[in-house]
């Protein structure tokens, strides 16, 4: 797979191996930029911002609907891709797809309705005889950076928007999962005129900073980690910032919920992925009266999860990234354990594999609750009160999406009220999202709001008018 610079495909002579995590097998080769090949990318983007600016938003609009027909008609391709680069399941994959689709259209309708303000100018006293309104207007070069976990979706939730408010992009996917997002990009680059779309494939410690530093770009969309997140806004200067960092989101059970739906949320939030998701549940917190009967029936699910072949369709989980994640997962949960844990099931692993795991009395303050996990496992952390779940789901320094389970609208209010999160979900968990919705945490999690229409506007300026 090749780079996409100013509307031309390059290869480079320095490559790096595409490893699929389930048989260690290459699956694809992609170059290596350099940071000269980086500032060939911004400097197209800038050229192109000129292009991006003069185009109706009928005709972006548009366009992103043809690369959604495309996307389309390669989904089975783009999902077999996805599933080879990162280990996800098949059938996770496809989901992947289907949502990627409705991002796009999100973004081909939303792109229509950018809407400036009409401010009423009498209501101040030099005001009264002008008229004043707000346009929105592109912010220029958009640097999208994206994680290994989802990336084609969370791709499209940085690129669709950007363009779709007429800017131009420089797009960095993940080294690790480059290939459907090389992919995409290419299929945008093919509707679009040159330099409006380009792509970087390298190593951060190589192309990073020329990217994050670089004085054309007006906006960096970053999706990943905290500790790269922090880096990059170190770094930036006085660039506009979106910051979709890392997760530890708690799944709250009240001693009067429905438990079997509270279990079967819990099996949605943590294993999906192998638990690499942002807004996995990484924390379920129990009050103690419910406690027991929860925990077995978890268990219980937790070991019929099928695991293996991620392209088998019956296959319900599938490899981490890599064997450096799982042995990341395995060395918090012998810590966790060490610390006075119980290990109820899983804590193997083989490779990248590492099996779905429920751990019972987790204090905390273990490293597998107090730093974002990102794999299979259900940490148990049992309460006495409702106040004191409460407290222990903000007993964090994340703050993504929250989910409770109750059966008393009051519980829920206070709970909206009291947790820390930018998104509080009554009788669901963390891993519900909707690409309409606005999406960011709060604390540590990050900065801004994704979801195409407030991606949208994040990639907007705000320019007043007034009219004496
Ligand atoms: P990561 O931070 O290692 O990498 C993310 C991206 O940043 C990659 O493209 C990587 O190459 C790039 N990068 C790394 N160092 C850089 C630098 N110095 N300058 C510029 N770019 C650099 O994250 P990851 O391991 O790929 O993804 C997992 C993390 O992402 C988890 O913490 C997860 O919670 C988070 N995530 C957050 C969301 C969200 O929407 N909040 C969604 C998905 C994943």
């Amino acid at each position: 797979m090749n780079m996409l610079i100013n509307g031309k495909l390059i290869d480079k002579d320095d490559k790096v191996a595409v490893i699929n995590p389930f048989n260690n097998e290459t699956v694809d080769e992609v170059p290596l930029a350099g940071a000269e090949d980086v500032k060939k990318a911004i400097l197209a983007a800038s050229q192109a911002r000129r292009l991006m600016e003069r185009m109706s938003s009928r005709k972006l609009s548009r366009i992103l609907i043809d690369v959604h027909q495309e996307l389309k008609e390669n989904l089975e391709d783009f999902a077999k891709l996805i599933t080879l680069e990162t280990g996800k399941t098949i059938r996770d994959s496809r989901m992947e797809m289907q949502r990627s689709l409705e991002t796009i259209q999100l973004s081909a309708e939303e792109c229509k309705r950018v809407y400036g303000e009409t401010i009423p100018m009498d209501a101040a006293i030099t005001g009264r005889s002008v008229f004043g309104f707000t346009i929105k207007i592109p912010l220029g070069v958009v640097a999208a950076i994206t994680p290994f976990n989802y990336p084609v979706n969370l791709a499209i939730h940085k690129l669709a928007p950007a363009l779709g408010a007429k800017n131009s992009v420089v797009f960095k996917p993940s080294l690790t999962a480059p290939l459907a997002a090389m992919k995409l990009a290419e299929i945008m680059g093919h509707h679009l005129p040159p330099g409006a779309v380009n792509c970087v494939t390298g190593k951060s410690s190589e192309i990073g900073d020329e990217l994050v530093t670089s004085d054309l770009i007006n906006k960096i969309s970053f999706t990943g980690s905290v500790a790269t997140g922090l880096s990059i806004a170190h770094k930036a200067g006085l660039k506009k910032l979106t910051l979709e960092l890392g997760g530890n989101d708690p799944l709250i059970v009240l001693d009067d919920a429905d438990l079997d739906a509270a279990v079967s949320a819990t099996m949605a939030g943590s294993y999906l992925n192998a638990g690499q998701v942002c807004i996995a549940v990484k924390r379920i917190i129990i009050q103690d009266g419910v406690a027991d009967d929860f925990v077995d029936s978890l268990v219980e699910q937790t070991k019929k999860l099928k695991v293996g072949n991620p392209l088998d369709p019956k296959t319900d989980m599938g490899p981490l990234i890599d064997e450096y994640a799982a042995l990341a997962v395995q060395s918090k949960v012998e810590d966790a354990v060490d610390g006075g844990a119980q290990l109820l099931c899983g804590g193997q692993r083989k490779g990248a594999f590492y099996q779905p795991t429920v751990l019972d009395q987790v204090q905390p303050d273990m490293q597998v609750v107090w730093e974002e996990t990102f794999g299979p496992v259900s940490p148990v952390i049992r309460v006495r009160t409702e106040k004191e779940a409460y407290q222990m789901a903000n007993y964090t320094k994340y703050g993504l999406q929250a989910g409770i389970f109750t059966q008393d609208i009051n519980r829920a209010k206070r709970a909206v009220k009291c947790i820390e999160a930018g998104s509080v979900l009554v009788n669901k968990q963390s891993t519900f999202r909707t690409d309409n919705m606005p999406f960011g945490g709060f604390k540590l999690s990050g900065i801004g709001k994704e979801g195409v229409k407030y991606a949208l506007d994040d990639m907007t300026r705000t320019k007043m008018v007034v009219i004496g």
